[in-house]
């Protein structure tokens, strides 16, 4: 017998950034639980190959291109999605740079694609949710929403800013019963992470300074997002749950 909190049949999920890695995997997961899952992305036709590969596996799909750092097109795109009951704030970039010499183009475009969008698309599709006293929020964290490292100035303030905008929405919409979370993945093998699986040096610390010693693949960050999705965390809110193989609990 399956556990019915966490059955998301009937529930619409919009998660940005969903044509590969994390965001990929993501909707895989909600879509399996019983979501109709939006896909969103850059580019409308790495949505629809998304969208037809997750059909191919019998989930409820449609497409949803947009920019997320792009306003007007975010307001458009929620405008004429329908109900949405699941946000997943997926959608980002990395800038890899010594902080003295790190471009500034490159300073906003992460702080808008990791921080600034995600206030505003909260902004746009919470006011459903608030007046249906129903909706789940779950913006991805990282391990530098808690712990600093070098090269990465831009990242880590937009990371450490989603925990707090985490806990400050949580808060807000906590006596509607929205209830807003985050996920904060260690390494994980993705796109986003090639040149730094690549590098031995990189790959070998990784592997050290994590206690279940290795990266995670995207299906390992899946799980959190359902059960944050689900009526089964219908009291847990304004959280950043780590999915990192003990890197946050070990020195
Ligand atoms: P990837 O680079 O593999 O995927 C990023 C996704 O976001 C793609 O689907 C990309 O599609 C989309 N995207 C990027 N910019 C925009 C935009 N402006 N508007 C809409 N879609 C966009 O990244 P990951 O899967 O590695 O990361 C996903 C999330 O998880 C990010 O928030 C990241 O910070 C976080 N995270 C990742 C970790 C890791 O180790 N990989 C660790 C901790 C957190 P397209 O380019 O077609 O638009």
């Amino acid at each position: 017998m399956a556990y019915a909190a966490f059955d998301l049949t009937g529930r619409r999920a919009l998660v940005t950034g969903a044509t590969r890695g994390i965001g990929r995997a993501i909707a895989e997961a909600l879509g399996a639980a019983g979501a109709t899952v939006l896909v969103n992305g850059r580019n409308p036709a790495g949505v629809d190959l998304t969208v037809a590969a997750l059909r191919a596996l019998g989930i409820a799909a449609e497409p949803l291109a947009f920019d997320v750092t792009d306003a007007a097109a975010a307001e458009a795109a929620i405008a004429g999605a329908g109900r949405i009951d699941i946000l997943v704030n997926n959608a980002g970039i990395q800038h890899r740079a010594p902080a003295v010499e790190f471009p500034d183009d490159a300073w906003d475009a992460i702080i808008d694609s990791h921080l600034t969008s995600v206030f505003r698309l909260i902004k746009r599709v919470a006011p459903q949710m608030l007046a249906r006293r129903s909706g789940k929020i779950i913006n991805l964290g990282s391990l530098l929403s808690e712990l600093g490292r070098a090269n990465i100035p831009a990242y880590g303030a937009a990371k450490g800013g989603v925990r707090m905008l985490t806990r400050c929405l949580a808060t807000e919409f906590a006596p509607h019963n929205v209830q807003v979370n985050a996920i904060g993945p260690g390494y994980v093998r993705t796109e986003m992470n090639t040149a730094l699986i690549e590098n031995t040096g990189f790959n070998a610390w990784v592997c050290a300074r994590t206690p279940a010693g290795r990266w995670a693949e995207p299906e390992e960050i899946a799980g959190a997002a359902v059960f944050l999705a689900s009526d089964a965390a219908s009291y847990v809110t304004g959280q950043i749950l780590y999915v990192d193989g003990g890197v946050t609990a070990s020195l």
